[in-house]
């Protein structure tokens, strides 16, 4: 049986993109949107198998800072209207979402939604009764406070991952899968070519870092140190009992620190992990602890009564890439001219996806974005002091 030839990788690009990850695929999307076609991706696996494809894919607004806040506004509307803006599928499902915190964190609920507000995100501090209203299923306990977002849900990471690759490649970019980037050439100061694990050479002068879990190997590869640490955490399904719990919005439950969202009509996954079980990309348990799906789904049904049915269908683990702050670092890394980096999204950077492919390549084309100030995520932050601040301990809710 004649087998798949490799691809025959070019010699030449005007930018690669280490990463097939749901970041690459936007950043190189929206390079050839602006004009940068000539592209070339490699991804080591296949796209999306890094954490994209392991994502709860939740969709929210509510953040502790107004640049993440609006990022995932943008990319909210992207997501709702995708065919028509990018082509394809995101597989968005409008739930809504519920964000509960102890009343220790009331003041920090009510500045987070404050802020949303000025910023022009639908959402609203919610009463008992006001919950009643949206969310009847769902069970808030006296020491408890709740905000709503009406236009919240969750989409398909892998729909999109290979909507924004389509489209690309439709451009006139090229995507080489199973094609590890295995080193960053540099002459001086400056990136001068990609080597492919084949020996292969791309001579380039701008390089993309989008590496997800792996960034900082291929950073540390042209000495570049950066402060990330990926972070194991677990997705569980279960089955739904459909005549108790037809269906829920998506909780954001700070106050148990876990989440859960709907998924499809019949069933319900949960996340949640330990933020200190530092893992390496290369080696880690990727299926399910059950003692710890069993602690979740004991949490589910102290949220949701109805779920104490529900049953166990299956689950998985994944990759967060944590930084310092919990925040992304978006910014060209100083000292190494054309190297930029889209990295360190720390378990919540998939519902920011859009509106970040946008904002790396404006970054990359013109040297800023146009729509938002990637300022607060810059490079250098950790070394300066200067990291972005949570109103809330459960560090992914930032
Ligand atoms: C369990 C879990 C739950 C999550 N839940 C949510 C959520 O509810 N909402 C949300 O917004 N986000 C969530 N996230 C986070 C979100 O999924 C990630 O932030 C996002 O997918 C990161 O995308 P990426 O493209 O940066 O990384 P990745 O998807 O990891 O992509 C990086 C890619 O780079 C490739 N690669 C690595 N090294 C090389 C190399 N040398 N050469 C070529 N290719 C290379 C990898 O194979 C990989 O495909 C969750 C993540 C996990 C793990």
């Amino acid at each position: 049986m004649p087998s798949n030839p490799a691809p025959s990788v070019p010699s030449t690009a005007d930018a690669v993109i280490i990463g097939g990850g749901v970041m690459g695929c936007a950043i190189q999307y929206h390079l050839a949107r602006l004009g940068v076609a000539n592209t070339v991706l490699l991804e080591r696996d296949v796209l999306g198998s890094g954490s994209t494809g392991r994502s709860q894919a939740i969709c929210r607004m509510h953040y502790s800072n107004a640049v993440t806040t609006e990022l995932a506004w943008q990319s909210l509307q992207v997501f709702a209207d995708f065919d028509a803006r990018v082509g394809g599928t995101s597989g968005f499902v409008n739930t809504g979402y519920l964000v509960v915190v102890n009343e220790a964190d009331e003041a920090g609920l009510e500045r987070n939604v404050a802020m949303q507000q000025e910023l022009g995100v639908p959402t609203s501090v919610v009463s008992r009764d006001d919950l009643a209203q949206v969310a009847p299923m769902v069970t808030l306990y006296d020491d408890e406070r709740a905000a709503w977002e009406p236009n919240s849900g969750y989409a398909d990471p892998y729909q999109v991952t290979v909507s924004y690759a389509a489209r690309a490649r439709e451009a006139g970019a090229r995507i080489l899968m199973r094609t590890p980037a295995a080193g960053i050439e540099t002459q001086g100061d400056r990136v001068q070519a990609v080597v492919t694990a084949d020996g292969d050479r791309i001579a380039t002068d701008t390089v993309i870092v989008a590496a997800g879990p792996w960034s900082k190997q291929v950073l540390a590869g042209v000495g570049v140190d950066v402060p990330l640490i990926p972070v194991r955490h677990q997705i569980a399904t279960v089955a739904r009992p459909l005549e108790r719990v037809p269906n829920h919005p998506t909780v954001g439950d700070i106050s148990q620190s876990f989440s859960f969202r709907p998924d499809g009509s019949n069933f319900t996954t949960m996340g949640f992990g330990d933020d200190n079980e530092q893992s390496d990309p290369d080696v880690y348990p990727q299926g399910l602890e059950l003692s710890e799906a069993a602690i979740a789904r004991g949490k589910l049904a102290r949220r949701i009564p109805g779920m104490a049915d529900a049953y166990y269908r299956g689950g998985w683990s994944g990759l967060f890439t944590t930084t310092p702050d919990w925040h992304p670092v978006l910014d060209a890394v100083p000292g190494v001219g054309g190297l930029y980096c889209g990295i360190g999204f720390s378990g919540h950077g998939f519902k920011l996806s859009p509106a970040i492919g946008k904002a790396v390549a404006e970054l990359v084309v013109e040297g800023r974005a146009r729509d938002v100030d990637l300022t607060p995520l810059r490079f250098t932050r950790f070394a300066e002091g200067d990291l972005l601040e949570s109103s809330y301990r459960y560090r992914v809710l930032a």
